[in-house]
């Protein structure tokens, strides 16, 4: 009854990447790397398949970062020379690639990992995109001078390649938008109209993932800072409630975003967050589950889909496994408990 998925990325092995870390350095290049990609690639595939996931992704095992693995395929930007830039709102400061001139693709971005993903499994396929407002806050710009015109120019570049992801056949396209919950007003004056731009065309499903980020010591001191109701999604849920994106991913167990919130996505499927990325503790079927019943309140079940609060690339590949395996356990145990509700 309840199906399952995971926010996007999975923790690369130790023999692919630096573990543990954000923007990891790679352990090889050229075509050593390639392979080694693939090979990571393959192995989560298995993995996600053996804890019994209904929707399989790549786990983001060919792109060094959600955002600079598109960002390094697009003309216009100066990868060479990065600067230090504080992102979402000041957080946390990263080393950005910078905006020098019209941007333009420079060819497929992720062919590779998508067919190769395709061609290895039969279950639905999901592709993950960074978002446009998240992208406009993760470079320097030195040409646009315009956040709008930018992210519409990243829509453009973001669109063109989820088309061809679609003719790899990729079953759903998610967008990463954290940076929703980061600048609420303008995730609802263009943040959406951006993120549609994106998906536009699209036959295939589409989504968007918005989290309180990784479970990264930065983000977990800004966690704390938020109070005891978390209330970002009010603002954006309603613009995407009227958009055209199919599915809604946001983070719920262990955060404190009131469930009630999930209402204002009306008719949308809601990816629910039952799994805290934040945390080595692995849940319980029965947290899952207890979850899943809270979301119930306010979401029809049929539109309930399982899933992680974000990504797992931070984490142990061990405790990521666990983690899979508790989310389709509790799922399961979710479809029994609520089957007549
Ligand atoms: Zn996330």
């Amino acid at each position: 009854m309840f199906t399952t998925a995971i926010a996007g990325s999975l923790p690369k092995p130790e023999w692919l990447a630096e573990t543990q870390k954000l923007w990891p350095e790679w352990k090889f290049a050229g075509d050593s790397l390639l392979r080694a990609k693939a090979d990571a690639t393959l192995l989560w595939i298995k993995a996600q398949e053996d804890a019994g996931m209904d929707v399989i992704g790549d786990g983001e095992q060919a792109r060094q970062h959600f955002v600079h693995g598109f960002v390094e395929q697009v003309e216009g930007i100066d990868f060479v020379n990065k600067v230090t830039m504080g992102i979402r709102n000041n957080r946390y400061d990263a080393q950005v690639p910078q905006v020098i001139a019209p941007l333009r693709l420079k060819g497929r971005v992720h062919a590779f990992e998508a067919q190769l993903a395709r061609a290895h499994t039969k279950k639905k396929l999901k592709f993950t995109l960074p978002g446009p407002m998240t992208i406009v806050d993760t470079v320097a710009d030195r040409f646009y001078g315009d956040k709008v015109k930018m992210a519409m120019a990243f829509a453009e570049l973001l669109n063109q390649e989820a088309l061809a992801l679609q003719a790899d056949g990729v079953d759903i396209i998610q967008f990463d938008e954290p940076a929703f919950n980061v600048y609420m007003d303008e995730a609802a004056d263009w943040g959406v109209a951006a993120l549609e731009r994106a998906a536009q065309g699209l036959t295939c499903t589409t989504a968007v993932h918005i989290c309180y980020g990784y479970g990264i010591e930065a983000n977990n001191n800004w966690k704390k800072t938020l109070g005891h109701e978390w209330r970002q999604y009010e603002k954006v849920f309603p613009a995407l409630a009227k958009s055209s994106i199919q599915q809604v991913s946001l983070e719920c167990f262990h955060s404190q975003v009131p469930m009630d919130l999930m209402a204002l996505l009306k008719d949308k499927d809601v990816m629910v967050g039952v799994i805290d990325v934040a945390s080595e503790t692995i849940e319980t079927p029965e947290e899952v589950a207890d979850t899943i019943g809270r979301a119930m309140q306010f979401v029809p079940k049929a539109r309930i889909i399982a899933c992680t609060n974000c990504g797992l690339a931070p984490m142990s590949r061990e405790v990521a496994e666990a983690k899979l395996k508790a989310l389709v356990d509790g799922a399961k145990l979710a479809s029994q408990r609520y089957a007549s509700n």
